[in-house]
């Protein structure tokens, strides 16, 4: 496994591969990898013929400056497991490499803006866009692979992907989960015990809110159940609990009406901002 840290270089060697006609599955990560990143790679590997892992922690998608200061970066473990799981290049540029210049461009991303992640961070998903956006244009892959985990994160990237006609085949892969059912993340290390013990209430709101709308209870009384049980279990500072249309994300007001619905929720333990989302329908 190579790793490139200049585009002119990575280019060039991407030119050699496509000229053997092989098939690339690009994941863009931030490193701290876990095993849902290596999911995605596994994913990757398996359908393609060389898959690239840029590893690129973003500033400009950080709308909080002690996030980005505190964000790991393991980058000797990250390199051995993208070897070990048969990654076959990592790019990993430093910030001037990406930014050479303070970027200009700004991307709106419309209603999805408005909502969930795009109204508790404003700006965040301009700077996924961006970077996403580089990366696409550096890699020129075949298909891209990101997790269910950032679900609005996705959509955002598949109105950039229409929008801008990236050639590249989108793929959304599950989430994986740490056995408690706590959602695996890079920002779970910074936990503290007492936290890292109540964290897993989150997937289990989730679950609750999932078997209530199965049930027919109505969506405004389930989210209120939901809010209801984690203030009960655990400190954490919900920023929202929302029920809606999976493939929109517009607020599912009667669940009749929506072929498939996500329950998605953002909350903080702590200085650690957490986000899960489960699939209803
Ligand atoms: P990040 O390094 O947080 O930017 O994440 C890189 C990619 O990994 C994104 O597409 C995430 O959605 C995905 N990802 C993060 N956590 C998980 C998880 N627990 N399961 C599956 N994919 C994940």
């Amino acid at each position: 496994m190579e790793v490139f840290r200049e585009i002119p270089a990575l280019r060039h060697k991407l030119k050699e591969i496509r000229k053997k006609d092989a098939a690339i599955g690009f994941v863009p990560t931030m490193g701290a990898l876990h095993k849902g990143h290596l999911s995605l790679i596994s994913q990757s590997v398996e359908e393609n013929d060389f898959t690239i892992c840029s590893i690129f922690v973003n500033p400009v998608q950080f709308n909080n400056i002690e996030d980005l200061k505190h964000y790991p970066r393991p980058h000797s473990l990250d390199i051995e497991m993208l070897g070990n799981y048969g990654c076959d290049l990592v790019f990993y540029p430093d910030e001037n490499v990406m930014y050479p210049a303070e970027p200009q461009i700004v991307f709106n991303f419309g209603e999805l803006e408005n909502t969930m992640e795009g109204k508790y961070r404003p700006g965040h998903f301009s700077g996924v866009g961006l970077v996403v956006a580089k990366l696409f244009n550096i890699t020129m892959p075949d298909a891209a692979y990101f997790g269910k985990k950032d679900l609005q994160q996705f959509a955002v990237i598949q109105s950039l992907v229409k929008e801008l006609n990236f050639d590249i085949h989108l793929r959304c892969c599950d989430t994986i989960r740490e056995h408690d059912g706590l959602a695996m993340s890079s920002r779970n290390v910074r936990l503290s015990d007492a936290d890292r013990q109540a964290a897993p209430k989150l997937y289990e709101v989730l679950c609750l809110g999932k078997e209530m709308l199965q049930k027919g209870v109505a969506p405004s009384l389930a989210q209120m159940k939901m809010t209801e049980f984690l203030k009960k279990n655990g400190n954490f500072v919900l920023e929202y609990i929302e029920i809606v249309d999976s493939e929109n994300l517009k607020t599912v007001t009667d669940c009749k009406n929506h072929s498939t619905i996500s329950i998605c929720v953002a909350a903080w333990l702590g200085n650690v901002r957490l986000i899960d989302n489960i699939t209803v329908f």
